[in-house]
């Protein structure tokens, strides 16, 4: 049985009805579908919309499915049609309209048995890591507080929290965690997925493996993700963070690259390494007011040699510990650690906070956000794979270059090492190296005419692109958004293109899922 199209969203991200009401002059839902539907013009506005905030596409429905068989009966009835598609919303945090459905089905997946979570501890015989056992439509931040409840937590996330389990495992899912234990996609043991022909299957390494390792970093190509089992690790109680600055991106990056290179654990390394790059001025959203945790900490522009450029870098690390440690152990590990770093002497910072408060500390910038109105506007948000060889000519042309007065945002910059990766996934890397950095360019502009014309900063996002293009970077697009298929043929490389496709023949050969990412057209 389907519950559906009660305005099932959760009161944070509560949107308006677009100005014509909600209504528009759209079929109703046919009843030979077997699915109970609701006519367009009672449809939820929050189906069309998304965090991105400059695509929008009207579905004929949204579902809110109790459980796995419901979205299985949802996919089998597009699949009945002559041309529906199904679309999974996971939080709808996409830029793109990736989670839409021009004319189609919405599935809510934060309906979907919200109540499961199965902790499976792990240890003898097989030393297995726990696990747990979660919706496709569960929060990270829903999960990592049931976790911590039995004293374990997720080994890999995003910064922000309050995306979907299958909305991430869909891309890829990357912090500065990723380093060690690799992107949330490296840390599923097993999904429950429904296939684009209805069928639902449990997949893993072992069982259904191409499924598995499609679905993952798949974009929704492939299945929705209805469970997915996640790997944990005993959570630590406190975090030491730490920020430090540096004026030069060769020594940021060199600093960074040896940091990601120590040998895992046990005070060997840290346990979170991450990068940004931020404006030598005085703006509060671009410049070095963004680098001290508190007010009361002091950023000493005496210390910046006259030579600075005219962007800084930041190098974020943390280091995880028990409340019972001593002081003196964590003070003296984090010592040796940064020994040998050549950040600007007196121009480091750190703060000791609870695990769980260091995970949701984006949560803190969401409620500033949503205060000065730039968590409603447009975000035209650019995120990138560059490799370890193209990164210095990526900071001279782009930080250095178009973005030197900054994006209005964080602009995040930091190495990933390839082998965390697994190759079997869809997720697509650059072409060489063992190192690539991540750079996100999270734009949080005040609406137009407050802030700059959307249209304006979507075309630096070009020139950034066409930037790379000209100087033969080697990058990809990370959460890529293309309009043709050539593009998407590119974007894959003709090997990762043609597994890619032969994995839609299998699993979803009439393509009905995931169509607003704009890979493949429906087949009648
Ligand atoms: P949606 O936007 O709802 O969906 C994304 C895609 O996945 C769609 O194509 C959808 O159809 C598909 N999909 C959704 N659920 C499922 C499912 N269960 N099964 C199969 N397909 C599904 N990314 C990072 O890697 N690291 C970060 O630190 C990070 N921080 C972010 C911070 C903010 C504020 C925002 C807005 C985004 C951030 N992202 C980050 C990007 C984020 O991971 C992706 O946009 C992700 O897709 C959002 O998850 P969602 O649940 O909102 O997915």
């Amino acid at each position: 049985m389907i519950a559906y199209l009660e305005r099932l969203v959760p009161e944070t991200d509560a949107e308006p009805t677009p100005p014509d009401g909600g209504k528009g002059d759209r079929p109703a839902l046919p009843d030979s579908l077997g699915i109970h539907g609701t006519s367009l013009d009672s449809c939820p506005a929050i189906a069309a919309r998304d965090f991105g905030g400059m695509a929008s596409a009207r579905p004929l429905a949204l579902v809110c499915p109790y459980g796995s068989d419901d979205v299985a009966r949802t996919v089998r009835a597009a699949a009945s049609s002559a041309h529906l598609t199904v679309a999974a919303r996971g939080n709808g945090h996409s830029i793109n309209g990736q989670a839409m459905a021009h004319m189609g089905l919405v599935i809510d997946m934060r309906c979907l048995d919200p109540g499961l979570f199965k902790v499976i501890p792990g240890g003898p015989p097989d030393g297995d890591l726990p696990s747990v056992v979660v919706s496709g439509g569960a929060l990270w931040e829903e999960v990592l507080v049931r976790c911590l409840e039995h004293g374990l937590a997720p080994q890999s996330y995003t910064d922000y929290l309050r995306l979907t389990v299958g909305g991430t495992l869909s891309n890829a899912g990357v912090s500065g965690q990723a380093f060690r234990h690799g992107p949330q996609t490296s840390n599923v043991a097993e999904m429950e997925v429904v296939t684009g022909t209805g069928e639902v299957l449990v997949c893993s390494e072992k069982e259904n493996s191409e499924l598995f390792f499609g679905t993952l970093g798949g974009l929704g190509q492939f299945g929705i993700i209805t469970k997915a089992r996640i790997l944990l690790q005993p959570a630590p109680d406190m975090v030491r963070w730490i920020r430090l600055v540096y004026t030069r991106f060769a020594q940021f990056a060199r600093d960074a690259e040896r940091l990601i290179d120590l040998p895992d654990g046990g005070g060997g390394s840290f346990d979170y390494v991450e990068g940004f790059v931020f404006v030598h001025g005085d703006d509060p959203v671009n410049g070095w007011p963004t680098v001290p945790f508190v007010p009361d900490q002091e950023f000493d522009l005496t210390r910046l040699p006259h030579t600075a450029g005219p962007v800084l870098y930041c190098l974020e690390l943390a280091l995880h510990y028990r409340t019972g440690d001593r002081p003196c152990v964590v003070d003296s590990v984090v010592k040796r650690l940064l020994g040998g770093l050549s950040y600007v002497e007196g121009l480091e910072f750190h703060t000791d906070v609870g695990y769980s408060e260091f995970l949701m500390r984006v949560s803190h910038a969401e409620q500033q956000a949503r205060a000065s109105g730039t968590w409603d506007g447009p975000h035209p948000w650019l995120n990138l794979f560059v490799s370890k060889k193209s990164i210095g000519d990526f900071d001279r042309t782009v930080f250095n270059g178009i973005l030197r007065k900054g994006i209005g945002g964080p602009m995040l910059v930091y190495p990933l090492l390839r082998s965390r990766w697994d190759g079997r996934t869809s997720v697509v890397l650059p072409d060489s190296d063992e190192i690539f950095y991540i750079v996100a360019l999270l734009r949080f502009n005040q609406p137009y005419p407050l802030g700059p014309p959307v249209e304006a900063l979507i075309a630096q996002n070009h020139e950034i692109i066409d930037v790379c293009e000209k100087n033969g970077l080697d990058y990809k697009l990370y959460l890529p958004h293309y309009e043709s298929e050539d593009e998407w043929r590119r974007h894959f490389g003709s090997r990762g293109w043609a597994r890619f496709i032969d994995r839609k023949r299998r699993f979803d050969p009439m393509a009905i899922l995931a169509p607003g990412q704009k890979i493949f057209s429906r087949s009648p």
